[in-house]
């Protein structure tokens, strides 16, 4: 039995899968104010209830925030306080009794999606998160493409609008500054749902969204780009005027391809990509 984890800046997620099947799923909301203590309190909760009745034999975990995969460690949250450099994994490998391994959520959403999802089939893979922030992932032959540090993918902070508004990271215009749902709701008081509503609002919206989509498809080529997250569930409403502005928008003489589509694991992307990473550890 693997065990998976999906923490998450407004919800977090957890399943137990034997084999490829999903036996056991649970899903809260986050309580932001409770920080790093209410979380951990929560995960043990549910972990100690599963093993009354369930044996792991390895945990992952995706993680909405960056994190030193070389190291195991969370680097930061930039939406929940309390995580810079916890030892996470070594937490919930107690609760669990059973090795676990963590990645950021953007590069274990690409691995599910990639192995399980809309991504089968297409290698290169770039897997875009857009939720409350916004992440990426590279995905190459089943393999997570980390770079040198594992910072790489981190499409959220490309710059789109050099002066434009300023991001929780301190620069101005980054992509997650611009399209994510946290920015979304707090520019225009109402939720990236509602907004999507509108399709006036959404030509505009995409527009900055294909600026930094354009940047992952000119420098990767990816063989099809999968956008998971709450937002990617408006459908066609989102995906067809995207997929036209993307068009208008990469260079003239690329042939590279605009294969956008959105995620087929929808809330699970996150929780199969952590079912691989517990597997590829295991191996
Ligand atoms: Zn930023």
């Amino acid at each position: 039995m693997i065990l998976a984890i999906d923490i998450g800046g407004t919800k977090f997620s957890m399943a137990a899968f034997d084999g490829d099947r999903m036996v056991r799923r649970e899903s809260r909301a986050t309580d932001s104010a409770g920080g790093r203590e209410w979380m951990t309190a929560q995960i043990a909760g549910i972990v100690g209830a599963w093993r009354a009745d369930l044996r792991f034999e390895g945990c992952g975990i995706g993680f909405g925030g960056p994190v030193n995969f070389a190291a195991q460690r969370v680097v930061l949250s930039t939406h929940v306080g309390g995580w810079r450099d916890f030892d996470l994994c070594d937490f919930v490998a107690d609760a669990a009794g059973a090795p676990t391994v963590m990645d950021n959520d953007a590069n274990v959403g690409a691995m599910g999606e990639a192995l399980y999802g809309a991504g089968r089939g297409a290698s290169p893979l770039f897997y875009m998160t857009l939720s409350t922030g916004i992440g990426g992932g590279i995905v190459e032959d089943g393999r997570v493409w980390r770079g040198a540090d594992s910072y790489g993918g981190e499409i959220g902070h490309l710059t789109v609008r050099p002066d434009g508004p300023e991001c929780l990271c301190g620069a101005r215009g980054c992509l997650e500054r611009m399209c994510c749902g946290l920015w979304l709701q707090r520019d225009h008081g109402r939720s990236a749902a509602e907004l999507l509503m509108d399709a006036a609002f959404v030509r505009e919206y995409v527009v900055d969204l294909a600026l930094g989509l354009k940047a992952a498809i000119m420098l990767l080529n990816p063989a099809r780009i999968v956008i998971g997250g709450g937002i990617s569930k408006a459908g066609d409403r989102l995906f067809v005027p995207l997929r036209e502005e993307l068009g208008r928008r990469i260079t003239a003489w690329s042939k590279a391809r605009v294969d956008v589509v959105p995620a087929a694991l929808s809330d699970d992307s996150v929780l199969f990509g952590a079912l691989a990473l517990a597997r590829s550890q295991l191996r």
